[in-house]
């Protein structure tokens, strides 16, 4: 049925304003875009549009946080976060007196291991001035929908913003994690059930002799036994998951990555794994340490992925990936040593196994676990469980509304292995008919189904200057440019 707004309706609903470009989400990967866009020299006053609803843009999930036990795994040398400008963030941290304050950021081996926070006030500092220039608008609102309309997109953010935009960005890659099934029907609406411990303070009432029960035992359950530590906690920390594998330690001193993996290419999970262990062997018989083998791995990461057909790559994920990314993901020194000593006083378990029975009373969580090759079962009362599994990558598409519609539209589609959203090699998402779409873009690590390593942030900045440079070339240079209506 047609129906025809009153002209008190046409006045209260907002006009759309033109832009050249939306972006959805300001994390680092969106906030880099927007920059990259803004300098670019293609785009005039308000043409890049970022719908971001937390205050600052170039933080995200990683780095919006005011928790100063945070840290950045990796040193401040290898963050590479602004293109061109490799030892940006490290020069900032000397020459704005971060450094100084922060004795604690520079291990052993003199690498320096910044905060969190400080890479967001660093990123924030670096898109202070594309947003004062004007080029960049950032809208304080979640995007709820995005929807074709002629030869562009309409965007609508929750606060009623609505812009029409030539091309539409898509780079809201974390969302919240999920507990298992079987703790999350058994812990439902318990008040010392911490589904999302990214969100603030969420471990504020937390009391320093409470038994906590940590599920997951990657880098997030190591960065709860590192905030909780910090902040005076000394009760026990039972830190779980299937295989029980930790991130490992960050090597001392400066390596170079060792192996070549793409010369030769593999085409097969198990080509590579016999790969990986002869540079292994290799470099131990050169005494390097094993960690410059994962460097390596991860700086030809995309090109071994993008040389695996789609069957190995799932057998990859099957098999190898818990294992690589233990290797891959590793915990800075400063967190080695909260979890080391942990380990040894006895008040930090990791425990590998299955968890068999969760019962739950008003002040205290009651679970037993049968614990990996023994097989003997353990129960642990606590009065804290917290869920530490990481972004759940798999549910992306159906835990944002605007992802589903743009899905249910055949926009978009999921890539094959549930990563995230596929696109083609120039990032153009690829819809349900199975053509890319030159104007919807899939950035950071949403693309990972198809670019492989796309995590840290030196691979999403290097996507996101070739996605500046294609739409650059193939879409802003040649537009006509929209006028307001
Ligand atoms: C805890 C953590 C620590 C990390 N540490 C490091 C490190 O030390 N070194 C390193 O190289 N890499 C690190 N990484 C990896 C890497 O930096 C991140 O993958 C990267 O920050 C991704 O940024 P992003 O902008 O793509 O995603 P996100 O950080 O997830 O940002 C997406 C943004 O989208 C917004 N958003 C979501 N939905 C909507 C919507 N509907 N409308 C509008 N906005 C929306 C969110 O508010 C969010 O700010 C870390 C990652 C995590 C999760």
């Amino acid at each position: 049925m047609l129906r025809i707004a009153t002209p008190l309706e046409r006045r209260l609903i907002p006009q759309a304003s033109p832009c050249r470009v939306a972006i959805i989400g300001g994390g680092y990967t969106g906030a880099t875009i927007a920059r990259l866009l803004a300098i670019g020299g293609h785009c005039e006053e308000h043409d890049i549009v970022v719908f971001e609803p937390r205050g600052k843009l170039g933080s995200g999930l990683a780095y919006d946080t005011n928790d100063s036990a945070l840290r950045l795994n990796v040193s401040a040398a290898r963050m590479r976060a602004i293109p061109d400008e490799p030892d940006a963030f490290l020069r900032w941290l000397h020459d704005s007196g971060t450094l100084a304050a922060d004795p604690d950021a520079t291990a052993a081996d003199g690498a320096i291991y910044a905060r969190r926070s400080d890479f967001a006030r660093f990123m924030a500092e670096r898109m202070q001035p594309v947003i004062e220039g004007g080029l960049v608008r950032h809208v304080r609102e979640r995007v709820e929908t995005v929807v074709r309309s002629g030869s562009g997109w309409r965007v609508t953010g929750d606060g009623g913003t609505r812009v029409m935009a030539d091309v539409v960005i898509i780079a809201t890659s974390h969302p919240k994690p999920k507990a298992p099934g079987p703790i999350a029907y058994a812990l439902n609406g318990h008040p010392r059930f911490i589904s999302d411990p990214s969100q603030p303070n969420a471990l504020d009432a937390i009391r320093d002799q409470d038994r906590v029960f940590v599920i997951g035992a990657g880098l997030t359950a190591l960065d709860i036994i590192t905030s909780l530590r910090h902040r005076g906690h000394e009760g026990k920390i039972v830190a779980f998951s299937r295989s029980g594998l930790m991130p490992q330690e960050q090597a001392a001193g400066t390596l170079g990555p060792h192996g070549d993996f793409v010369s030769k290419p593999c085409h097969t999970a198990l080509a590579l794994l016999r790969q990986v262990r002869r540079a292994l062997a290799e470099a131990q018989s050169r005494g390097l340490p094993w960690q410059s083998v994962f460097d390596a791995l991860r700086q030809q990461g995309q090109t071994i992925w993008q040389n695996l057909p789609p069957v190995e790559q799932k057998r990859f994920l099957r098999h190898l990936r818990r294992r690589y990314e233990t290797h891959r993901y590793r915990m800075p020194p400063q967190v080695a040593t909260i979890v080391d000593q942990g380990l040894r006083d006895g008040r930090v378990l990791m425990r590998p196994g299955r968890i068999c029975r969760v019962e739950r009373s008003a002040k205290t969580v009651s679970v037993d676990l049968i614990v990996k090759t023994e097989g003997v079962v353990e129960r642990h009362d606590f009065e804290w469980v917290v869920v530490a599994t990481g972004p759940d990558h798999a549910s992306v598409v159906t835990r944002q509304p605007y992802l589903a519609e743009l899905e249910r539209s055949g926009c978009i589609q999921r890539d094959k292995h549930g990563l995230g959203i596929a696109c083609d090699g120039d990032s153009r998402a690829i819809g349900l008919d199975g053509h890319p779409i030159e104007t919807l873009l899939i950035a950071g690590p949403l693309a990972r189904g198809t670019f492989g390593e796309l995590t840290g942030v030196p691979e999403i900045a290097a996507q996101a200057e070739q996605l500046v440079a294609g739409i650059s070339a193939r879409l802003l240079q040649g537009l006509p440019r929209r006028r307001h209506a």
